[in-house]
Order: C-alpha cells, then sequence, then structure tokens
C-alpha cells in the first residue's frame, strides 16, 4: 500500500506547477485569430515579457519548446560558416553546440566544467587570443539546469568589453527567467533566451527570443534566417498571422496574460526573485544539515554561484534513484531525475537528484517537499544528520520582505 492518494507534487526544473487560475484562464472556446481581442492581448504579453526581461530591446514568442527559441536566435544573427563561442558549465551548453553545429556554425567550447561557474578572465584571455575577432557570439546559459550553476552574467560582458571584442553576447535564461535576477540592458545582452514552462508557469508551447539593436544588426547579415524563424517578419508583422508565421498559440496566450498579471501586477518581479531566493536558500540549508553526515551534499558549493530555481543534488551510489522512486510511487512527490554530470557517474544520474523549485510555490509546498525527502532517508536508511528540516524552517522564518 502507498500513501500517494492526494495530489502529486511536481518538484522537477520544467514544466513547473501551473497555477490554477492559468488553467482556468485557458479553458475558453477558440478565439477569432484574424481581429478582436487577441490582437491586443498579444501586444499587451510582448510589453510584459520585455519587462520581465528588463529590457526596451524587441521580443517575439515562437510556438515551440526552450530548443525552437535556440535555434532562432541562431537563424537570425548567424551564417553558415561562421564561428561562436559557447560557454559549458554543465549540459545544457551542449543542447546550444549541438543545434548550432547542425545549421553549419562552427562551434568552439569554452569548458568549465560541472561544479563550477564560468571564469570570466579565461574568456577575456580567450576574446583576446582572437584577434581577428572571428567568433560572432559568445552563447552561455544563465542557470544550467543540470548543474544548478548561476553565471553572473555583468562579470561576461565586462570581460567581452575589456577584451574589445565585437562578438554579440547570447544568453539562455529559460531557467531562470521570472525566477533569478536579470537586467538584460543592464547587463548587456544582446540576445536573451526564455521559455513559458519554467518560472512562467506556463504549459510547454511558446518560447521567447528578446533582441536589442546590435542584434537587429546581425540580423541583416545573417545568412542562416528562414522565413519561419525571421525575426524582423514578425516584429514588423503588417497583419497578426505574420507575427506568428501562422495560428497564434491562442490558449497559451491566455494562460500566459494569467501568469503575468500574477508575477508583475500582484506580487512583482522584485518579490518573485526574493522569494524565490528565500525558498532555494531553505532547501539548501536542508541538504547542507543533511549532508553533515552520510553523502549527501549540494553541487555547487558556493552559495554566489547557485540557481534559485533549480538544485542538482549528490547523493550516495544509486541512492538518488532509489529516492526519487520512494517518493513518487510511495508518497506522491516527483523529483527532477539527475542529469549524468561527468563521464565516471556509474549509471546515468544514480546518484544524482535535481529539485525544481521555479514559479508557483509557497512555504507549505517547499516543506512538504522537503518533508517528504526526509522521510525518504529515514525510510530508505540512507545515512544522514537529522537536522534538515529545523534548518529549512529557520531560514524561511527569518525572511524579510524587499519592500
Ligand atoms: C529547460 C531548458 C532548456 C530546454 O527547454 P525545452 O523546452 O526542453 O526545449 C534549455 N535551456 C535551459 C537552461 C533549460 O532550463
Amino acid at each position: 500500500m502507498t500513501l500517494n492518494h492526494g495530489r502529486t507534487l511536481m518538484a522537477i526544473p520544467g514544466p513547473s506547477v501551473i497555477p490554477d487560475r492559468v488553467l482556468a484562464a485557458m479553458h475558453r472556446p477558440a478565439p477569432n485569430i484574424y481581429e478582436g481581442p487577441l490582437i491586443d492581448l498579444t501586444e499587451g504579453l510582448i510589453q510584459d515579457l520585455k519587462k520581465v526581461a528588463r529590457t526596451d530591446g524587441d521580443a517575439v514568442i515562437y510556438l515551440g519548446n526552450g530548443h525552437s527559441a535556440w535555434e532562432a536566435a541562431i537563424s537570425n544573427t548567424l551564417s553558415r560558416g561562421d564561428d561562436v563561442l559557447i560557454i559549458a558549465t554543465g549540459r545544457f551548453a551542449d543542447g546550444w553546440a549541438e543545434i548550432a553545429r547542425g545549421m553549419g556554425v562552427k562551434v568552439q567550447i569554452l569548458d568549465f566544467g560541472t561544479a563550477a561557474d564560468a571564469d570570466p578572465e579565461h574568456l577575456e584571455q580567450v576574446l583576446r587570443d582572437d584577434r581577428e575577432h572571428r567568433l560572432r557570439a559568445v552563447m552561455l546559459v544563465h542557470t544550467d539546469t543540470a548543474s544548478s550553476v548561476k553565471n553572473d552574467i555583468p562579470a561576461i560582458r565586462r570581460a567581452m568589453n575589456a577584451a574589445g571584442h565585437p562578438a554579440l553576447l547570447m544568453v539562455d535564461c529559460i531557467a531562470s527567467f521570472a525566477c533569478d535576477e536579470y537586467h538584460m540592458d543592464d547587463w548587456g545582452v544582446d540576445v536573451t533566451v526564455a521559455a513559458c514552462q519554467k518560472g512562467l508557469m506556463t504549459p510547454p508551447g511558446m518560447s521567447m527570443l528578446f533582441f536589442n539593436a546590435k542584434a537587429a544588426k546581425a540580423r541583416s547579415r545573417a545568412d542562416l534566417v528562414t522565413s519561419y524563424w525571421d525575426w524582423e517578419k514578425r516584429v514588423r508583422a503588417e497583419i497578426f498571422a505574420h507575427r506568428w508565421a501562422g495560428t497564434a498559440p491562442t490558449h497559451h496566450l491566455f494562460g500566459l496574460r494569467e501568469a503575468l498579471d500574477m508575477i508583475l501586477y500582484e506580487e512583482t518581479l522584485p518579490h518573485v526573485w526574493a522569494r524565490h531566493t528565500l525558498f532555494a536558500q531553505a532547501i539548501w540549508a536542508a541538504i547542507e544539515a543533511w549532508g553533515q553526515s552520510g553523502d549527501l551534499r549540494l553541487n555547487i558549493s558556493d552559495p554566489a554561484k547557485r540557481s534559485s530555481a533549480v538544485t542538482t543534488v549528490w547523493t550516495g551510489h544509486d541512492d538518488a534513484n532509489r529516492l526519487r522512486s520512494w517518493c513518487e510511487d510511495f508518497a506522491g512527490l516527483t523529483l527532477g531525475l539527475g542529469i549524468s554530470l561527468t563521464e565516471m557517474d556509474g549509471s546515468p544520474g544514480g546518484n544524482l537528484f535535481r529539485i525544481g523549485h521555479m514559479g508557483h510555490l509557497n512555504v507549505p509546498m517547499i516543506m512538504a517537499t522537503l518533508g517528504t525527502i526526509d522521510a525518504g532517508l529515514k525510510a530508505l536508511n540512507i545515512p544522514h544528520h537529522d537536522a534538515g528540516l529545523t534548518a529549512a524552517t529557520q531560514v524561511i522564518s527569518g525572511f524579510e520582505s524587499p519592500g
């Protein structure tokens, strides 16, 4: 007999928990896609998405998952045979690199391993060595969802400026968008990539690109730009269907409207960021306390380098799989699968799991996640120090609102 008879709690790094209000907003008949309210609705969404990205640049929404925005970013800025530098801090750089290579772009990888962020000084040296400025773009993730590292984007931009290098800076914010603090314009990012199913709390199916004037200029020489991905056609659309290169993702738009109302106009973005920081700190405190005996430990040791949206945890051999199974099948909590970080892990992810803590979450959801893990550790006799939950509640009780 299991104890899994309530609503299953999802703690995976996307799709995140979808608010009932978002689901309800989508529950309606199909609207007119040629004229009427959908047109203004979309314009409002574009403006509000730009507020989340903190940019005055342009924005487009694609029907697609995060991979579609990866491809769109390359298509609009690069030509076949161009060189780019992809910074790797986990497995997610591989995905973007694979798409770039498939499109005929020459990829140079600058690899910082799977337990640290990108080193700006090292980047600066690589860019200085590129005297002919062959590299057209520097591409990296803000948060790597496999390692749960967070890269220091302003430091990356400073390194590019210090090297006097003209490459575009393209940042994948899929796992950090509306979770971790981000300022596209102030941080000097040229292209930002996002998707709707993580911090934006909307079912998977839409991705977003944000781009500034410098990136728009790159678009005019890019020979990889195709009719479907062309952001220019979408931004300057004279008829509504051109914005989508076809049918709009109608119901997703209603859902996203509700989600953005919650984020921007009810909770407000600074509070959303602060809430994510607090919940992340509570989770880190629990893992660190449990890990005072046994094998449990955080993959990223420096708190300043950790994502506020996802946490990667090491366990003893196969304990991660046993714990995930117990939590999901017996208790009703779905934890994130560990994405293998090295070739040496043995069974892929068998000693790694991830906790997704992005989006529509409150204190009971965080404490239920930690409490279920605590019970699982005990039920499975996985060695741990018995102080994890107290450590988490101490963090939460000390919360001070950002105003
Ligand atoms: C989830 C994620 C992706 C991939 O998004 P899909 O919707 O699965 O294509 C890419 N990059 C990062 C950082 C992510 O977290």
